[in-house]
């Protein structure tokens, strides 16, 4: 399959050139030209990621140069469950914080390093340049630590990161970690400066790992396959998924599993005081916007990325999806009111998602939903915690991240200064 720019204007790349890009040169994103459609004896009683990961994505990389790697890509990288919790009468949490940094963006992160990482001679430099404001930054400098094809650059803002996260972001061996004197827009800002310089672009290979990078994407489609597949085979019944949402790439994923045949029935995108996408389902037109701060940081997001990819899609994707926004005074009750009704911890962006369920009709509680969780609370401790009343345990993963040895380099918030860091790294 080839995949195609959502502005229409640059040549058609397999999956694994369009990964090397990041976004396309006319500006859009790698779209699929099409979604196969699955019949659902195709996955037969695959109930492990790494299976259900290979059956559905052959038909996104038939006639690409990785096609032969793809399954033992896909046991590299899922090599972590997403379980499936129970927590109620067709109520469930799909928990996808059991990666080594605790938050879904590992699937992405770890799928696009290990592709990147067999395009290793077949290429010319690459570097990975990634602005964050916190959780993005960790998964893609943990999933590409001692890779052989890609030099890493992080870019945060300077204390602007919770200390949990900085941890997460200077920790990974190989992988250059800059903290820029300003805020996330100058990190951004300067990224997208590098990218639009086409001598630094072409010298030091510069690609994306944000989730505008179809590498990221396409893994996410893997635990919406499980998790439908297991609720549906267990009672015949379509899943509806309640997704905490930023940059809508893992709705877009969900979205895109749906348009495969998956058995997904309704799909609610739940948004913190960042509400584009609720405007956009309410008036009918998109209008982005500053984003606001929230304790759900990872959602701060006015003017979500992948709405172009939804844009492109519309005619497939927009039926049965709707939006919801919740601030942050119902996020903080949401959270306390779980744990003391029946011990359930949400970190701020799962409650969300949490919230928006319990807003669903009897109706629609009579049918299987799934809130989708998307870290793991400790890392957001600094918040849950006095809403709990107790401390949160790290998972083993991010207690052993607590204990490695960091490195940091400060830079001013210009393009020069972020080209002398990629001079010295090559
Ligand atoms: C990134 C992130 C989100 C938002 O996901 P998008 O794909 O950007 O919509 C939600 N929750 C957590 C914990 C995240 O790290």
């Amino acid at each position: 399959m080839m995949f195609k720019s959502t502005k229409g204007q640059s040549p058609d790349l397999p999956v694994s050139q369009a990964m090397l890009m990041g976004a396309a040169p006319d500006g859009g994103l790698y779209v699929p030209q099409g979604f196969p459609a699955f019949d659902l004896d195709t996955f037969g009683d695959a109930d492990d990621l790494p299976a259900i990961a290979q059956t559905l994505l052959t038909p996104f990389f038939e006639g690409d140069d990785l096609a032969a790697d793809l399954g033992a890509i896909c046991q590299q990288v899922f090599n972590f469950p997403a379980p499936l919790v129970a927590l109620d009468n067709n109520k469930h949490a799909l928990e996808l914080f059991h990666g080594p940094t605790a938050a879904f963006k590992d699937f992405g992160a770890r799928f696009l390093a290990a592709c990147m990482d067999r395009m290793v001679n077949k290429n010319k430099p690459l570097t990975v340049l990634v602005a964050t404001s916190g959780d993005t930054g960790g998964a893609v400098g943990c999933a590409f630590a001692g890779a052989r094809a890609a030099k890493v650059v992080i870019l945060y803002p300077k204390g602007r990161v919770s200390s949990f996260q900085e941890l997460q972001l200077t920790c990974w061996p190989g992988v250059t970690a800059l903290r820029v004197d300003g805020d996330f827009d100058d990190c951004q800002r300067l990224v997208k400066a590098a990218f639009a310089d086409q001598d630094m672009k072409a010298q030091y290979g510069l690609s994306s790992a944000n989730s505008i990078n179809i590498g990221r994407l396409l893994p996410q489609m893997v635990y919406y396959a499980a998790a439908s597949l297991a609720l549906y085979r267990g009672n015949g019944e379509k899943a509806n998924f309640v997704i905490p949402t930023g940059n809508m790439g893992n709705g877009m994923a969900c979205l895109w599993a749906r348009a495969c045949g998956l058995p997904i029935g309704q799909v609610v995108l739940a948004q913190n005081a960042n509400r584009a996408m609720v405007r956009f389902f309410d008036e009918g037109r998109y209008a982005p916007a500053p984003s606001i701060a929230t304790i759900a940081n990872a959602m701060d997001v006015g003017n979500p990325s992948n709405f172009e990819r939804f844009d492109a899609g519309l005619a497939a994707l927009n039926h049965d999806v709707r939006a919801l926004s919740v601030d942050d005074a119902t996020i903080r009750a949401q959270i306390s009111k779980e744990a003391k009704l029946s011990g359930h911890v949400w970190c701020p962006h799962s409650a969300v998602a949490a919230f928006a369920y319990d807003q669903l009709t009897k109706g629609e509680k009579a049918k299987p939903w799934v809130i989708v969780a998307t870290a793991h609370p400790y890392k957001f401790r600094e918040n849950v915690e006095p809403l709990i009343g107790k401390k949160i345990a790290p998972s083993a993963a991010l207690a052993a991240i607590k204990d490695m040895p960091i490195a940091v380099r400060d830079i001013k918030a210009d393009l020069s200064a972020l080209a002398d860091v990629l001079s010295a790294a090559l």
